[in-house]
């Protein structure tokens, strides 16, 4: 910028057109690189674990979340650095492929990170690293394989289901009600999952909270709720057998245009005006009736003579129910969503077992409970909580469950946790080191070094000293030749992880080392950062 002064002797500021960049090369650039993943990581280490921390995120409107999953952490952190990003996107990644494991992944590609930089520092290429690691993560890879268990579960035996779900739980806020929760979780699962194609469709399962009650009264539902109510107070509160029109057409008698013109001047018109759309309405009810419904759920709203007149011809309706929700409606009890009245048939019409509303504590709220559909493949989870924050990482956490659930059934090995299948990895990864004659060697050992770091982190977070217990376990794992040990982080007595029920799925674990190994190398093969300089 550049101070000039015009004819008349005022002042003005000449700025550059062009925009100056900075420019970091070579080593500086990839240290600087890992410095930033790193710090990412350090946020996230104090939140792994049973004994995990929450944080608590404060949005720019002042919404507050509080939470202890990893990738909710990252998405609200509000990240500007661009390597930071990339830290977010394999958080989110392993949330999308997994939903869950999102904090192990952070720390473990932070831990990589931190030992690719001292091996920069003793001169090693970062190329040969990022292939020393690539090495050493299929080592890693395979010894899971070799050290995964596999269990049988079936509609009546779901206690390993039950288990591993609890293990995810057990480090989020909701661990007081686990049991319950994973109960919940793996029964809902169990109900939308297609155990001869191995597939579960978790969009079939709708959670829902409302504040109030407590924890211990999420309870699962075999339907759908709604949050909504009998759009007049004077409807019928239950309906057995309901026969159910699923409707996207407005209740109402069509809006004349704004080019067309009503000339009201004389009390007949008015009341011919007043009868035709008497007889509009008149005429959608009967079109329901005919057909032999019992219930109408509708996507729009509808206006008080209307109402009066559903409720006159005792035909009861919902209003403004939303589309997911009507999808899922007619998904459930075998309906078609109609989208004209001269559409409706009685095929079309949803069946379910039982409508009812239900009026929640002293307030006003009521919600629509469909059950015993035709198609009972739908399920709803309703949470109950003290506060919205709490209702939210109930959700946040019985998502984790969910996901845990459905890739077991997807894949059911299992591997066991409390760090130590990676204590195990390490070992095997470190014996394969020797192997190797190259350079690589150094980045196959620090890759061993780094999967150390989330028994570490789970014993520090837990108040033991990290690496006495970590170089006991490891230890106990050599001597005994047991790789189920692992850290005992509540304090149980034992530090096998089978008697401790601590599982954890394979898929979820290998997925981990796989993505945190290709963001590291992803960072390390980068040497040139141009990005516009801050004035
Ligand atoms: P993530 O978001 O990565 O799932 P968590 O905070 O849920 O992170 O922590 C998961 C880690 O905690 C896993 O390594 C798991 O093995 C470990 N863990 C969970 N429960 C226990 C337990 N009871 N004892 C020891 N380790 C546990």
């Amino acid at each position: 910028m550049a101070l000039a002064f015009d004819e008349f002797g005022r002042p003005f500021i000449i700025i550059k057109e062009q925009e100056q960049k900075t420019r970091l090369r070579g080593l500086e650039a990839q240290k600087a690189n890992i410095s930033a993943g790193k710090a990412i990581a350090r946020i996230l280490k104090t939140s792994l674990g049973p004994k995990g921390m929450d944080k608590m995120l404060q949005s720019p409107d002042g919404d507050v979340t509080i939470t202890n999953d990893g990738a909710t952490i990252l998405e609200q952190m509000d990240v500007d650095n661009q390597i930071a990003k990339l830290m977010v996107e394999l958080s989110r990644s392993q949330d999308y492929e997994i939903g869950d494991g999102t904090t192990g992944v952070v720390v473990m590609a932070g831990a990589l990170l931190e030992q690719a930089e001292l091996l920069l520092e003793r001169g090693i290429h970062p190329i040969r690293i990022a292939e020393g690691y690539e090495m050493a993560s299929r080592i890693a890879f395979e010894h899971m394989e070799k050290i995964a268990q596999k269990f049988d579960y079936g509609v009546s035996n779901f206690e390993p289901l039950v288990q591993t779900c609890m293990t995810t739980l057990s480090s989020k806020i909701v661990n007081r009600c686990k049991r319950n929760l994973a109960e919940i979780a793996v029964k809902a699962v169990l109900a939308v999952a297609d155990l001869e194609r191995k597939d579960v469709n978790l969009d079939l399962i709708k959670v829902e909270g409302k504040v109030g009650g407590k924890l211990e009264d999420t309870e699962l539902i075999y339907g759908i709720l709604v949050d909504k109510d009998m759009s007049h107070p004077q409807m019928p509160k239950q309906i057995e057998d309901a026969k159910i029109a699923i409707l996207t057409c407005p209740f109402e008698p069509p809006k004349p245009k704004t080019k067309h013109k009503v000339d009201i001047d004389t009390v007949e018109k008015f009341q011919n005006l007043r009868q035709q759309e008497h007889k509009y309405f008149d005429d959608m009810v009967q079109q329901c009736k005919d057909v032999g419904a019992t219930l109408v759920i509708c996507q729009w709203g509808f206006d008080d003579e209307a109402n009066h007149l559903l409720m006159h011809r005792n035909l009861p309706a919902v209003r403004w129910v939303g589309g997911v929700e009507l999808e899922l409606i007619a998904i459930a009890t075998g309906g078609r969503i109609v989208p004209r009245f001269q559409e409706l048939t009685p095929e079309k019409l949803g069946k379910a077992g039982l409508v009812r509303e239900k009026a929640f504590g002293t307030t006003k709220d009521r919600m629509l409970y469909i059950e015993h559909c035709a198609n009972s493949r739908a399920v709803t989870i309703f949470i109950r909580g003290g506060n919205k924050m709490m209702i939210e990482e109930t959700k946040r956490s019985i998502h984790d469950a969910l996901c845990v659930a459905r890739n077991l059934i997807r894949n059911n090995r299992i591997v066991y946790g409390g760090g130590s299948a990676e204590i195990s990895c390490s070992i095997a990864v470190e014996a394969a080191a020797d192997r190797y004659p190259g350079v690589e060697q150094y980045a196959i050992r620090a890759f061993a070094d780094a999967l150390d770091a989330v028994p570490m982190a789970l014993a520090e977070n837990s108040g033991l000293q990290p690496i006495e217990t970590l170089s006991a376990v490891k230890s106990q794992q050599i001597k005994e030749n047991n790789p189920y040990c692992g850290i005992d982080c509540n304090d149980v007595g034992t530090n096998d992880m089978r008697e401790q029920n601590v599982f954890e799925t394979l898929i979820g674990k290998q997925q981990q080392l796989l993505l945190a190994t290709q963001v590291v190398k992803m960072i390390l093969k980068i040497d040139d950062v141009i990005s516009p300089s801050e004035y």
